[in-house]
């Protein structure tokens, strides 16, 4: 594969600044990562060779990018019982949906809906004691990045002006569907959401996704089917409400975060990472999109 052409034509098509539009999102002020000018995009292989093109190495705030892992570590020890907990439909709502939650008795549609990751946060919680140092554990070793770390400014803002995100995880208690308190669960759900990472560290660190379950090192993170699972799942949910138009785009599962990025997953091939702040009203990055269409329709590597 030419990379180098590959990345120039992803790069034009993904060019933030003749795309225009969008919104970013941010309490606090992080110029280097709010900057809707910028743009990054890696691919990794199945060996965890990477290579990347513009800001690719720059870090910024994963968001909801934290609920693939955390369902992949809650998963990795309790196997198929949380699928009791949380659903495997997509939502069609938007992912922090309060109405969507009341109609389902407290049983959120899927892990990557806000509802879906608090239960997976509150189950984290339970199996490691610390749910958002566990997770950043994991990304230390799944991207080798010992650097990576959370950003407090984020963490703390969230927790300032995360209302709705308060109002589901109170609404889940009401239900009874938390083990922990709700105040515990948010924090380390607003900590989770601050870490940093960038297009580099996310591409090899979703790579058990595409080696069916295996870590880089050939030690088994999740079975087969588990790992299919994931990403069936997050075809169908992983961008939201617009998970069928980006289907119908990119024709890989993927998931979106707010911070602007996207991860992708070819199975057994690789691993596909892009981030641009600017998002569309689902909060998908309208960059991301567009250089992981740009890049599925130029290589053929999509699941379809
Ligand atoms: N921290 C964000 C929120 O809770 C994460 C959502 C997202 O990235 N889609 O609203």
């Amino acid at each position: 594969m030419d990379y180098q052409s590959l990345f120039e034509q992803i790069t034009r098509a993904a060019n933030p600044a003749a795309l225009g539009g969008g919104h970013v999102v941010g309490h606090t002020p992080a110029p280097t990562t709010t900057d809707p000018t910028r743009f990054g995009f890696a691919v990794a292989d199945l060996t965890a060779q990477v290579c990347g093109t513009g800001d690719w190495q720059v870090p910024f705030p994963i968001q909801s990018l934290s609920k693939l892992f955390t369902l992949a570590m809650v998963l990795a020890s309790d196997g198929d019982n949380i699928w009791s907990r949380v659903g495997k439909e997509p939502s069609g709502s938007p992912f922090n949906s309060l109405t969507q939650l009341e109609r389902d008795r407290g049983i959120p549609r899927n892990p990557f809906v806000n509802a879906g990751a608090l239960v997976l946060t509150d189950r984290l919680i339970s199996l490691t004691g610390h749910a958002c140092e566990a997770l950043r554990t994991f990304l230390r070793k799944e991207s080798g990045n010992p650097a990576l770390n959370f950003d407090m400014r984020i963490a703390r803002s969230e927790q300032r002006h995360g209302h709705r995100i308060s109002a589901l995880a109170h609404l889940l208690a009401d239900y009874g569907r938390l083990d922990n308190p709700v105040d515990t669960v948010l924090r380390h759900y607003f900590w989770q959401c601050s870490l940093t990472m960038s297009c580099h560290d996310l591409a090899l660190a979703a790579g058990f996704l595409a080696r069916h379950g295996l870590r880089a090192d050939h030690s088994r993170l999740l079975t087969c089917s588990e790992a299919k699972g994931i990403n069936a799942v997050m075809l169908m949910g992983g961008t939201y409400d617009a998970a069928g138009d980006f289907a119908h785009r990119v024709g890989l599962p993927a998931k979106g975060g707010v911070g602007g990025g996207i991860v992708a997953v070819i199975p057994g091939r690789g691993t596909l990472a892009a981030w641009g702040p600017a998002l569309d009203r689902h909060g998908n990055s309208i960059a991301a999109v567009t250089a992981l269409d740009t890049f599925t329709t130029h290589t053929g590597w999509s699941i379809f």
